[in-house]
């Protein structure tokens, strides 16, 4: 999602006269976009404002901006805390940017923080940052209307508001035309996405199926799937589109139906487990990985063996795996004690770790022997004599070049596994 708020404010700057340079030194403004997801985020941000803080020192004219959510979140108290920052925009003020560089130029601190309920950029077309020009990212909505209760995203980046399906089609097409060949629809829950324009309603199911249907050659990925919204009809047009990859990310967080309720993810195991069911069902062979966090206030050793075999039914293909970290003003920072002990989150989230290495392992030992269409993506990062390309179960596959080339749809046999990927070759 950053990437593609970078993307954004890129294209925004190269319109007003700026230039992107990849060395530092060489940089009159530096622009750090940031997340305040888990606290540790935030704490690499200020690491990174001490370490490039040497080059005002040398050049004092130079200019320092935090955009993004730690800039929402803090505000004023960013200018306050951080002396190095000059400007600070939140992620619905990107279009302010050259003014606030402006009054920053001119000696005077700069900050626009304001939330709005329409801004999408949806006619801003991003200058891609991606480095393979195979692969990109196009956001369908932002902001989050869903209130789970440690999640600082609905206060950061405001209500969730639909881009113009339109404006979404249209990038796709030009990303097209430049070659890309696989296409990411980003939201924080894209399930809801809902557009009503002349008495029709675009839900996301819809608008899946006309974006596979700009070529069939174009992949196209999605994330992320809340299981409480995620329906069997998106399933079914996911089985009915083979250019629509076979795999899902649907994020548990808790395999206990209490702690569910706590964090107000508004579905109990259960129900996510038939969603699951549902999946294995209507599209066979379909891959899932999952967000899980450990240690949430209150968690019980029940509660985590209930996480442990959540993990265990469903053979997640991957996870995000990360312990509690309470965000201030969240519901939960408000109503319940952050109780669970550092150590005790600390052996809970190795143990989740150690499990889905297992399960990752044996999903990938499943894969030997079998053939997968691969969209080469660029050479492997060990050899120039070997591509790497995923499988539209997002599995990362290396296999000797043969002639291939970047952006091609090979057939590769898988041979063996390492724990991170398939190692094959072209059939
Ligand atoms: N909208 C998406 C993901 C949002 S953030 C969704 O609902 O799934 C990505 C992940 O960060 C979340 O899925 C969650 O696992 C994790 N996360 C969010 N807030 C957190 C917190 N306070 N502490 C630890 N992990 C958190
Ligand atoms: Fe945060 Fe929940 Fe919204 Fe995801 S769905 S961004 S976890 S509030």
């Amino acid at each position: 999602m950053n990437v593609a708020d970078s993307e954004v404010v890129m294209s925004i700057l190269s319109e007003n006269g700026f230039e992107h340079t990849k060395d530092i030194k060489e940089a009159g403004l530096i622009l750090l976009n940031t997340c305040s997801i888990r606290e540790n985020a935030e704490q690499r941000i200020r690491g990174r404002l001490k370490a490039i803080g040497h080059l005002k020192k040398k050049d004092s004219s130079i200019l320092i901006g935090l955009i993004g959510c730690m800039a929402e979140r803090l505000k004023e108290r960013v200018l306050d805390e951080e002396h190095l920052v000059d400007m600070v925009a939140g992620p619905d003020a990107y279009r302010s940017l050259p003014s606030l560089i402006g009054e920053a130029g001119s000696g005077h601190k700069a900050i626009n923080v304001l939330l709005s309920r329409e801004e999408t950029y949806a006619d801003i077309s991003p200058v891609r940052m991606d480095k393979n020009g195979i692969t990109s990212f196009v956001s369908i909505m932002r902001g989050c209307n869903n209130m789970c209760s440690y999640c600082v995203v609905p206060y950061v980046r405001g209500a969730e508001r639909s881009r113009d399906p339109g404006s979404i089609l249209r990038e796709v097409e030009d990303l097209r035309t430049k070659g890309y060949r696989e296409v990411t629809l980003l939201g924080q829950n894209v399930d809801s996405y809902r557009w009503n324009a002349d008495g029709q309603t675009t839900t996301f199911p819809y608008l899946l199926e006309r974006v596979a249907l700009t070529d069939p050659l174009i992949r196209i990925r999605f994330s992320t799937s809340h299981p409480k919204d995620m329906s069997d009809e998106l399933l079914r047009k996911m089985s009915e589109h083979p250019n629509i990859c076979k795999h899902i990310h649907l994020p548990a967080q808790s395999g206990s139906s209490r702690i569910l309720n706590l964090m107000n993810r508004e579905y109990t195991r259960e129900w996510y487990m038939d969603r699951i069911s549902a999946i294995r069902s209507i599209i066979p062979g379909c891959s899932v990985s999952t967000d899980i966090i450990t240690g949430f206030c209150t968690e019980t050793e029940e509660d985590h063996m209930e996480t442990l075999s959540l993990m265990e039914w469903a053979g997640y293909d991957f996870a995000y795996m990360f312990k509690y970290s309470e965000r201030p003003g969240t519901r939960a920072a408000r109503k319940y004690d952050d109780d669970v002990p550092e150590e005790t989150k600390t052996r809970r989230l190795n143990e989740i770790i150690s499990l889905q290495n297992k399960l990752s392992s044996r999903s990938k030992k499943q894969d030997v022997g079998r053939i997968f269409e691969v969209l080469i993506e660029d050479f492997s990062k060990r050899s120039k004599d070997h591509l790497s390309g995923r499988t539209s179960q997002n599995k990362v596959v290396v296999f000797p070049g043969n002639g291939s080339r970047k952006g091609e749809y090979v057939n590769v046999k898988i041979e063996s596994s390492t724990s991170a990927t398939l190692l094959g070759k072209i059939i």
